[in-house]
């Protein structure tokens, strides 16, 4: 049965990089979502109708005290979405269809979780925080992984440092693949994130690891945890494919 669809208006939009927008939609009462899904965009844009996916970048609790969901955005040359959203004023007006995607947080877990996202595939696991604490403060070690080519190229990376800070199960990774000077104290690796796996101690039948963003990085990471003897169950994948 198709899901329905909701209309949303957009209240807010701020940079949270060079790239990369947030913007807040509001969302009428019906909708409701699990920390890791993504939802679709409906929207026209000179005439043609088209949709997007975009992951939630907030936690269900933010959105259940806001009746807003955020969505972080990188703009791509000649994208469709991408013309119409960074040019958007607040009080667009679209439809929303969702809420998709099985990338969401387990209640307990026995063995480790690795959040491994890059670029806006950071967002689920911002969405997951409240359900992250939770398995933290049963004793889930989890380990967040975000890869970006330059440092400038972060998004939402304090909301990451702030939780590893607030609990011991959780580790804060940054990877840049492109970044000359990096701050070893501060967590931060040079290279794919991808390239951190064979370090990591992993175990292929214990560990779940989550893999989010950019097509490019899940299937190499994919391919990178096969040769360490992951079966398909233990790890989870949300690939940002264009739509055609
Ligand atoms: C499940 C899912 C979740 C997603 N979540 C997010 C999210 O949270 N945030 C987000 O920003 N995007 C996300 N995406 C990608 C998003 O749906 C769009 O594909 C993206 O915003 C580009 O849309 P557009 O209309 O601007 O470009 P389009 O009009 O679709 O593309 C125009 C041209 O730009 C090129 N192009 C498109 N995307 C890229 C790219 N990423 N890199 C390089 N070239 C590109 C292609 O060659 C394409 O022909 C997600 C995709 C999926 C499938």
């Amino acid at each position: 049965m198709p899901r329905p669809l909701y209309p949303a208006t957009l209240i807010a939009k701020h940079q949270l990089s060079q790239n990369t927008v947030q913007l807040n939609f509001s969302i009428e009462a019906g909708f409701d979502y699990q920390p890791g899904q993504f939802v679709q965009l409906h929207f026209s844009f000179q005439g043609q109708d088209y949709k997007r996916s975009y992951s939630i970048a907030n936690s269900p609790e933010s959105f259940r005290n806001s009746q807003q969901i955020e969505i972080a955005i990188s703009f791509v040359k000649g994208g469709v979405a991408s013309a119409l959203f960074s040019e958007a004023e607040p009080r667009l007006e679209l439809s929303i269809g969702g809420p998709f995607g099985v990338l969401t947080a387990p209640e307990q877990y026995d063995g480790r979780i690795i959040l491994a996202g890059t670029g806006t595939g950071v967002a689920p696991y911002r969405a997951m925080i409240p359900a992250l604490e939770k398995l933290a403060a049963k004793g889930t070690r989890i380990l967040i992984m975000m890869g970006v080519r330059h440092r400038a190229d972060m998004i939402y990376e304090q909301d990451f440092r702030n939780l590893a800070a607030s609990f011991e199960a959780i580790e804060y990774r940054a990877c840049y693949s492109r970044e000359k000077s990096l701050t070893p104290s501060a967590n931060e690796y040079p290279g794919y994130l991808q390239n951190q796996f064979p370090q990591l101690n992993l175990s292929p039948e214990k560990d779940l690891v989550y893999l989010c963003g950019n097509p490019a990085m899940i299937d190499d990471a994919s391919g990178e945890l096969k040769e360490l003897g992951f079966g398909a169950r233990q790890v989870k994948r949300e690939k940002y494919v264009f739509s055609s």
